[in-house]
């Protein structure tokens, strides 16, 4: 294919640059994002939700026709393409979604109510800026095939504690809201449409488009211009049938009974059509415009917009970055039991061996095996090595290693099968004081200084 040559003899003579809205992400923020998925992965064990992988990409229709043709994402924000058979592709903007299509698709009626938990990029086409990404990642979380406001309950708990285990709970508000059943929304719907209607030319351009196709959605809005009509619109509250408000009154109800705390905001619709009863986010003022960590809510009308049967359903999904990003620093420092160091290349190999054993016994090993001397020390040093392994010429030819314990600077030299014992001390000692720092007390039957 001769353009395909010419594409890389054009390309090929400067470095390309990353597409703009995605992220390469290292260092500081790779350990905070890594951190996230680790808690998330442990949290959604002990809720007992059960890991699936879904396809980065589905037939467009999946997202059109569930997300709803006027929401932002399926209007403007998908990245969607032709095949090379002509078929209509989307990279995937969400989970839900797809998740929804797979349980029709595969039969897995037959497991709900299912409990399911996944993560990974997603693809929007917006302005790139700070917490506001077109690849971006999140934790998704799902229940399908349950009816009753104990889902809504489980997986709001499931949420609250994730971000406590994270450490960022503090300043961030559960947002809680009902839109209603079916019948309540369209009653609400309509007092919306005519108290909007009212004032129609004062709303902003999207706003007036979105009062025809989807009233609801300027409550979402985020455009000051319509900011003071939305703050004195009609409330679902004066709409709600009795079992709607039952619904929500279980779920309040239950949260409180799980320690959960919420806050009630009449105005949290959430951008897709797709929403039934319970809408929630997480809030925070800590990140600017892109507040949002964590939002979800009830969707019991999504399956049947797929041609599937009519499931109740409920979820949630959290940005990564954003969640990364309130964890920032403060993500525990990765575990480095052991630095080995070999002077030449006998040692080398003595290292190798060492660091073999070493890791079947669950310890975190790396060798330094080039540089000066001096500059593997104080490498192995910056990077948190709790004990270095020194192995040189004399060493080897004792049969031994020299260990040095790098808080307290002690040496030893010591027969390589050794070194494990010496390493689990030097844990210990690093969990003593790191509890005396956190200020936990230590059980009556601990000698510190044992
Ligand atoms: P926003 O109002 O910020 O656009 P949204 O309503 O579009 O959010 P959802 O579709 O509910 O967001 O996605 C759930 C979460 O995913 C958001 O709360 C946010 O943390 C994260 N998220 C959404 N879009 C992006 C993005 N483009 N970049 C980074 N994170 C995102
Ligand atoms: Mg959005």
């Amino acid at each position: 294919m001769r353009g395909t040559n010419a594409l890389t003899a054009r390309t090929m003579s400067k470095t390309p640059q990353a597409i703009r809205g995605t992220q390469d992400i290292f260092g500081a923020e790779a350990e905070a994002f890594a951190f996230v998925v680790e808690t998330f992965e442990r949290v959604r064990k002990l809720y007992r939700f059960r890991r699936i992988e879904m396809p980065v990409f589905e037939r467009t229709e999946v997202f059109a026709r569930s997300i709803g043709e006027t929401t932002d994402i399926v209007s403007k924000e998908m990245y969607s393409f032709l095949d090379r058979g002509d078929e209509s592709l989307t990279l995937r903007p969400e989970f839900t979604a797809g998740i929804a299509r797979a349980y029709i698709t595969n039969g897995w009626q037959q497991h709900a109510p299912l409990k399911v938990a996944t993560h990974g990029p997603l693809f929007r086409y917006e302005r790139p800026q700070k917490g506001r990404y077109r690849q971006f990642h999140q934790l998704d979380a799902e229940i399908l095939g349950a009816g009753e406001p104990q889902a809504d309950v489980e997986l709001l708990a499931m949420a609250d504690q994730l971000l406590k285990e994270l450490g960022i709970a503090d300043g961030v508000t559960l947002n809680l809201n009902t839109l209603g059943d079916g019948d309540s929304r369209e009653a609400w719907r309509a007092a919306l449409v005519e108290h909007f209607r009212g004032v129609r030319g004062e709303l902003s351009e999207d706003s007036q488009e979105r009062l025809e196709k989807n009233p609801l959605r300027i409550l979402d809005s985020k455009d000051p211009r319509d900011r003071a009509f939305v703050a004195d619109a009609p409330k679902i509250d004066d709409f709600l049938s009795p079992q709607a408000q039952d619904f929500f009154g279980a779920v309040t109800a239950g949260l409180d009974a799980a320690g959960v705390a919420w806050e009630r905001n009449p105005a949290l619709v959430r951008g897709l059509d797709y929403y039934r009863h319970t809408a929630f986010e997480f809030v925070t003022d800590r990140l600017g415009a892109q507040g949002t960590v964590l939002g979800g809510g009830r969707y019991d009308g999504l399956m049947e917009s797929l041609g599937g049967p009519a499931t109740p359903a409920v979820g949630w999904a959290a940005g990564i970055e954003r969640l990364a990003m309130l964890v920032g620093e403060r993500a525990p420092q990765e575990r480095f039991d052991v630095a080995i160091i070999p002077m030449d290349d006998a040692g080398l190999a003595q290292a190798n061996s060492l660091a073999r054993s070493l890791r079947a016994e669950w310890n975190n090993v790396e060798i330094y095996a080039t540089g000066k001397l001096k500059k593997r020390m104080a490498r192995a040093n910056e990077a948190g090595a709790l004990v270095a392994v020194l192995i040189g010429e004399d060493e080897i030819a004792a049969g031994e290693v020299t260990v040095r314990d790098l808080h307290d600077g002690e040496q030893a030299r010591v027969a390589p099968a050794d070194v494990s014992g010496i390493v689990a001390k030097a844990q210990n000692a690093q969990w003593l004081r790191q509890t005396e720092h956190s200020g936990i007390g230590l059980p009556d039957w601990i000698d510190p200084d044992a």
